[in-house]
């Protein structure tokens, strides 16, 4: 998987630059403008943009509103201590979260990855032919829905979430049965077996010998 990438949207240099420094260290790539008429743009390229509200030429509310008129991206506002009105209307045009100044970026980090993991769940994972609609409990190839038990979704939604990722059998025994779950593994090759079947396509999902299992890399 590529690297989260944050914008951060900061116009004063002393919390700017340990700001990106920071994030760089805890594996979080960065973009950074500093005028609002530059937002719109660069969130074009990042996965959640962290904007502070006081800016050189314009106010981040209004970037916040220009912003949600054609993008959900994850948007974290940085407001003062004390706050509160900005922090209420920051929620009400649609930001995600907010951190207060001065915060940490360990802090900052966590809820990057907590807004970024929260869209990734609420939008359709993607992938080729394949649609896993999490709201809806809905698969489909081709357009077609596919029945599946509650196993077998979990299990497909796991692997859907990176395609091309291989994930270990730990991990899938984890996610999809019990943290603690003992077994001989065979359930998870029925599992898989039956999912292949119904998906129409046993090539969908690859086995990665001594590892575990990936969904194929597709082209749509
Ligand atoms: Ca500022």
């Amino acid at each position: 998987m590529t690297r989260m990438r944050v914008l951060v949207v900061e116009d004063d240099p002393a919390v700017a630059e340990p700001l990106l420094a920071g994030l760089q260290r805890n594996g979080i790539e960065v973009d950074h403008v500093v005028y609002a008429s530059q937002v719109i743009a660069a969130a074009q390229n990042v996965d959640v943009v962290l904007l502070d509200l006081g800016l050189p030429d314009g106010d981040g509310l209004e970037v916040l509103r220009e912003l949600r008129r054609n993008s959900d991206i994850p948007v974290i506002i940085a407001t003062a201590r004390g706050d509160e009105t900005d922090r209420i209307v920051g929620l009400e045009l649609g930001a995600d979260d907010y951190v207060v100044k001065p915060f940490s970026v360990r802090e900052l980090a966590a809820r990057v990855r907590a807004v970024a993991r929260r869209r990734r769940i609420e939008s359709n994972l993607e992938s080729g032919r394949l649609v896993v609609d999490r709201t809806r409990h809905l698969v489909t190839v081709d357009g077609e829905p596919v029945e599946l038990t509650a196993k077998e979704f979990d299990l497909l939604a796991v692997l859907a979430e990176e395609p091309g990722r291989a994930v270990t059998r730990q991990e899938l025994f984890a996610r999809v049965w019990d943290p603690v779950w003992i077994g001989t593994g065979k359930t998870l090759d029925v599992h898989v077996a039956s999912l292949r079947k119904k998906l129409g396509d046993a090539e969908l999902i690859e086995t990665v010998r001594g590892v575990g299992y990936r969904l194929a890399v597709e082209s749509a």
